[in-house]
């Protein structure tokens, strides 16, 4: 399969560009995972899932990639929280590490070729402080090490933080140690007292700070630096700026990141997230309000990751009557062409003969590579879901169509990237009423209105209704159907 060029907003030019993996049989993406130290938030949810829209678009355009995304199993709050419940960080990290994997496999997020943890990646960590010493970078103070600042002419060069501004006074880093300049960051933490989690190596007693984990794991994954580097909008500074000065300090002659992909937060009722707010959600929080994962999902990944995404209960309702608009769509098509159950194989590489699907196929996967454009690749979905509506309405028993099977096949495709459509028949838990039946009924009914013949329409609403089945017609003239409580 010939490879799609994408292009990519750099966060460090600040530019599109087009992406040049070193290696595009074997792409390598580091991603700045969970801190393990509570259930996900539904924010960090919409970062990880644009980490598997990432892998999902590279994959549909032909890359192999080599991916990772770390555990921060060693953070000041874990170590408190773990102090205080009497647990080994390991013990107190594990359930809600766990936590973390489950949420992804309810969002049919694909699993990465690694997930490092800091905790097993200390050596790493520690093999990073002699190169900095030598180079200048780093310094130690009470027993801890810093990074030095001002010894690092490119410090800012990603965020484009105004360096000389840094005021003393003002806390860029949460530690509270004693630096040689405030804007200093500390790489490695002496221990203080004797409950405190510590590793036993080289460098003493004690634990590493945060922004060096993530330059170790990377190197420790790699050998080197990385083709493409993720995370959210806030970990821009300090996180991913003192990640660069570490690693840039330490190996000057190797190229860190090729990419840098920021996403943007999400808000909820156009608001920061807070508990104190009352609109925290997590994942759980929302699929006990009875939201299925696949609208959650769609619902996430629906706007583009470079903006903010307004969530509420009101867009996540929207969202999933635009998600079953598709999936009728998609059900119509395999029941009219009875294509149920026929996996097609090797649809990256199918040539479509039908002309609009052919120029659909290719306006897809080219707003996948504009940037990530899932709001332009939906126009195409979209577009694809009225063609199919408007042919099935012309010719409802054009079983052979070579068009019903290429939608099927886009659809398909399409799928490969919002991984939330069926396309089994599914043999619902109704008394043996099969959705396909269900969705029959429907589109009969509206085509009874269509015809004005309102009797049958209201007869076939009835009928559905005695067997516990209820529809609602929204103002977009969709019909959605539900069981009854
Ligand atoms: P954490 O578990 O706090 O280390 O965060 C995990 C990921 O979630 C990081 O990439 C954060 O940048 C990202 N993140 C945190 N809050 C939000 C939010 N409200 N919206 C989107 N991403 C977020
Ligand atoms: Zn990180």
């Amino acid at each position: 399969m010939s490879l799609v060029p994408f292009v990519f907003q750099n966060s460090k030019s600040g530019k599109k560009e087009p992406f040049l993996p070193k290696d595009p049989t074997n792409v390598t993406i580091y991603s700045c995972g969970p801190t393990v130290y509570n259930f996900a938030h539904i924010g960090n949810i919409r970062s990880f899932l644009f980490v598997d829209v990432l892998r999902r678009s590279l994959l549909l355009g032909g890359y192999k990639l080599n991916q990772s995304m770390n555990i921060t199993d060693i953070d000041d709050k874990i170590i408190n929280e773990s102090i205080k419940r009497k647990v080994s960080v390991e013990e107190f990290t594990k359930p809600w590490t766990e936590a973390f994997f489950k949420d992804l496999e309810t969002l049919h997020v694909q699993k990465l070729e690694h997930y490092p943890k800091a905790t097993e990646s200390i050596e790493d960590m520690v093999d990073f402080i002699e190169p900095l010493k030598t180079n200048g970078l780093a310094y130690e103070k009470e027993g801890n090490i810093y990074f030095s600042i001002q010894n690092f002419k490119q410090y800012g060069i990603l965020s484009k933080i105004d360096v000389a501004g840094m005021k003393s006074g003002v806390r860029y880093d949460a530690d509270e140690y004693e630096k040689d300049d405030v804007r200093d960051f500390v790489l490695w933490k002496n221990q203080k007292t004797e409950e405190e989690k510590c590793w036993h190596t080289k460098l003493g007693k004690g634990r590493p700070g945060w922004h060096l984990e993530c330059s170790a794991m990377i190197r420790k994954v790699y050998g080197s630096g990385v083709d493409i580097h993720t995370g959210g909008i806030d970990l821009l500074f300090p996180h991913h700026e003192n990640e660069m000065a570490i690693s840039t300090g330490a190996y000057p002659e190797e190229e860190f990141v090729g990419t840098w992909l920021h996403c943007e937060h999400l808000l909820v009722d156009g608001e920061k997230m807070s508990k104190s707010k009352g609109n925290f959600y997590t994942l759980r929080d929302i699929l006990e309000k009875g939201y299925d994962p696949n609208s959650i999902r769609y619902h996430l990944i629906s706007a583009h990751y470079r903006s903010k995404l307004n969530f509420s209960l009101i867009k996540l309702e929207e969202s999933k009557i635009a998600m079953e608009r598709i999936q009728n769509a998609i059900y119509r098509v395999l029941a009219a062409g009875n294509l149920w159950d026929q996996v097609p194989e090797d649809f990256d590489n199918f040539n479509f003969t039908v002309p609009e699907l052919q120029n659909l196929n290719l306006e897809f996967i080219r707003s996948l590579a504009d940037d990530l454009n899932i709001p332009k690749a939906l126009a195409s979905v979209f577009e694809l879901v009225r063609i199919v509506n408007q042919f099935l309405d012309a010719n409802g028993d054009a079983t052979q169509d070579a068009f019903l099977k290429e939608s099927i096949l886009l659809f398909y495709k399409i799928n490969e990237l919002f991984a939330v459509f069926q396309f089994k028949k599914k043999i619902q838990t109704l008394d043996g009423i099969s959705e396909e039946w269900i969705l029959e009924q429907i589109e009969q009914r509206k085509t009874a209105k269509q015809n004005k013949d309102f009797s049958t329409a209201d007869r076939i609403r009835k009928e559905l209704e005695e067997k516990g089945i209820l529809l609602a017609d929204t103002k977009e003239g969709i019909t959605t159907w539900k069981k009854a409580q």
